[in-house]
């Protein structure tokens, strides 16, 4: 850890936190970051040399592992040509029409530089075409950083937003309503208060952001139902899920059709890159077919595009989501059943190649009051436990976890016997 402890003390001076985004600061679980020099399948080496199992994968991009000869091929071939121009390329139409027909719902789309940029330009959209304000969002999901979404309300009831970060006006702030995930109750309420207001409900299908939720039966349905019912337009963000519970996205998985998807992450392959789209009445109020503005110097770059590309085409393989299903069943029930071997209560949430952990008696973790209600000390000695035997989890007890295809049965083991190890740890404390 000499070269880490080292690199993160002069990071500290220059960059807040020491890092260029919250989470890989450790604030959540305390001590040192480990820093990166190179990944390379399900592996990632610090600069002091110590390999690591990688259960993050660059947080979700990564779902063929890391370094793949294909994608980097892909992007060494298109640095070749030049890096950007500004003008349009045949990437950007392969792209779109690629991501048409793995997400068919996404008949029109605008390629983005990130997630936070994909749900960002949906929700402008979703107030443009409906002339609303006001938009619906869960408690506990994250859709990036942008200002109307960064709100988050008090727990349980329907509340005027809060801003959950300075330098987001209480004005703006309040057309946010915020809701209860999984308790469709919750989101009947919000749109009978406010039956004509409400432009969109945003959610992540399948939530990624207070660890692993899949949604209960008939809750998607039921946002659905709700939104064609209040002429709201219901924006699923698969920026985690796209590409990754299932090939066309959890709307495939869960067979719901959104007005609006917001991808990015996998669709990159590892490049800052994100889209949005959705039907075609709806994307031809964007500039310049429509009034809605929205644009970006880099977006449609066409390393990223060679990237995504890439990446979307090794996603095509035969049998691929089912390994990784497997691989991630493989994964948690494993972990939970040494954990309660160890005397450990544990409760496990997975969905296609993205898992959750919980620290908890409850036998399923539904809602984020759930998920925030874990036993953060036993959390954090395994965390500790894991790193230092050379297996990397999201360095909080409320992020999920994500598989690869790189993650072989063999891997899969070896991770199982670390945890084993290290609950026994945690259970004699
Ligand atoms: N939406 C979801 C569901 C996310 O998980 C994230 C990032 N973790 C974002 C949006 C924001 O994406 P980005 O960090 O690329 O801006």
């Amino acid at each position: 850890m000499q070269k880490s402890k080292s690199l993160f003390a002069r990071a500290k001076k220059h960059i807040p936190g020491g890092v260029n985004s919250p989470v890989r600061a450790f604030k959540a679980v305390g001590g040192t970051p480990p820093f990166i020099s190179k990944a390379d399948g399900p592996y990632i080496f610090d600069v002091d040399g110590k390999r690591y199992i990688d259960y993050v994968q660059s947080w979700g991009p990564m779902v063929l592992g890391h370094n793949h000869p294909v994608i980097r091929q892909a992007v060494i071939d298109a640095a070749a040509n030049g890096l950007s121009f500004g003008a349009p390329t045949e990437a950007e139409v392969l792209m779109a029409e690629k991501v048409n027909e793995l997400v068919p719902s996404m008949e029109v789309l605008r390629m983005v530089n990130s997630g936070t940029e994909a749900t960002m330009s949906a929700i402008r959209l979703a107030r443009g075409f409906t002339s609303r304000d006001k938009i619906l969002k869960f408690e506990g999901c994250y859709h990036g950083h942008a200002d109307a979404l960064l709100v988050k309300a008090g727990s349980g009831a329907l509340t005027f937003g809060v801003p959950s970060s300075p330098g987001i006006p209480a004005d703006y702030a309040k057309h946010t309503l915020t809701a209860d995930f999984n308790n469709l109750d919750s989101v009947t309420r919000a749109f009978e208060q406010y039956p004509d207001d409400i432009a969109c409900i945003i959610v992540e299908p399948v939530a990624g952001n207070m660890n692993c939720i899949p949604p209960v039966d008939g809750f998607l349905q039921g946002l659905r139902d709700i939104c064609d019912q209040y002429g709201a337009l219901l924006i699923f963000d698969e920026v985690m899920t796209g590409f990754r519970v299932a090939r066309g996205g959890a709307q495939e998985k869960y067979n719901i059709k959104p007005d609006l998807t917001c991808l990015g992450k996998v669709i990159g392959g590892g490049m800052p890159v994100g889209a949005f789209g959705g039907k075609t009445e709806i994307m031809r109020h964007i500039s310049p077919d429509g009034p809605v503005y929205q644009a970006g110097t880099l977006s449609g770059n066409p390393v990223a595009m060679a990237a995504g590309l890439a990446s979307l085409g090794e996603i095509e393989k035969e049998g691929l989501y089912e390994q990784l299903t497997k691989t991630t069943q493989t994964l948690a029930e494993g972990i939970k059943k040494i954990a309660n071997k160890h005397g450990i209560p544990m409760s496990v949430n997975y969905a296609g190649s993205m898992f959750g952990l919980f620290f908890t008696d409850a036998e399923r973790v539904i809602n984020y009051q759930q998920a925030t209600s874990c036993n953060i000390e036993q959390f954090n000695h395994f965390y500790h436990g894991m790193l230092e035997n050379g297996v990397y989890f999201a360095p909080a007890s409320y992020e999920g976890g994500f598989v690869s295809a790189a993650h072989t049965d063999e891997i899969v083991q070896q991770t199982l016997t670390i945890a084993d190890k290290v609950l026994a740890n945690v259970a004699a404390r």
